[in-house]
């Protein structure tokens, strides 16, 4: 068994072979991992976490809060948000990013406490137009974007995806490089998009390559969630 912090080091040491030296950020996702686990990974030098349960999410922001004061961590919501719990989000979460409907962002941007900096938003696309899948369709982005610029509690900073799961390699690096390509047409457009999230475990190396910015790394660190515990 290979320790948290040696598991950082790992996944690290691969984004950096990977990125040939671009920067890209490692969100080290910790949903149904205890505290215990985020603090051994906050002691490895992590500080970019990310959340799928808005009440789970919320309890350990709080609790970091709480018990580590000085130790300034990045929060992202990473999972599906029901209107009934996007006040958790606003009130904790630096960044969502799985925005994909207008009244999920109306609602962060109206619950968005006075002493809190607009919330960081990637748009969730369903790049593989799965019907099981959230996120919006590549055809609906562009009014979308267009509603959400509009509110000033959100920052639009780019986009995120889900590849299919049983997708192989050859499959997942079109679908990524499809997603880069739709980053870049929003910026030609003048969105000032400068994250594009995707890559997990299983394949952040290729994501990566193909343009990522930014990877959403759980099982890789944590080890293998039990989630009859969480
Ligand atoms: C759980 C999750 C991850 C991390 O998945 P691993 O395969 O454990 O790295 C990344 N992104 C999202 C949206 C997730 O829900």
């Amino acid at each position: 068994m290979t320790t948290i912090a040696e598991n950082i080091a790992g996944v690290r040491q691969h984004i950096q072979a990977a990125s040939n030296g671009r920067e890209v950020k490692l969100l080290a996702v910790s949903k149904t991992f205890p505290v215990e686990s985020i603090a051994e990974a906050v002691r490895a030098g992590q500080r970019c976490f990310g959340e799928n349960y808005a009440q789970e999410g919320s309890a350990k922001v709080e609790f970091f809060k709480e018990h580590y004061p000085d130790i300034e961590l990045e929060w992202h919501f990473i999972g599906p948000l029901q209107a009934n719990k996007t006040r958790l989000v606003a009130e904790h979460f630096q960044w969502i990013e799985s925005l994909s409907r207008l009244k999920i962002a109306q609602r962060l941007n109206e619950q968005r406490p006075a002493h809190m900096s607009a919330i960081n938003a990637l748009v969730e696309i369903n790049i593989d137009d799965e019907e099981s899948k959230s996120g919006i369709a590549p055809e609906a982005l562009s009014d979308f974007l267009a509603s959400v610029s509009l509110l000033p509690n959100i920052q639009l900073r780019g986009l995120m995806c889900i590849p299919k799961a049983d997708a192989d390699e050859t499959e997942k690096r079109q679908t990524f490089a499809r997603m880069k390509k739709i980053f870049e047409d929003c910026r030609t457009k003048g969105y000032a998009f400068d994250t594009l999230s995707m890559g997990m475990s299983a394949d952040y190396e290729v994501a990566i390559e193909e343009g990522s910015t930014l990877v959403r790394v759980g099982s890789a660190i944590f080890g293998a969630r039990n989630y009859s515990k969480s």
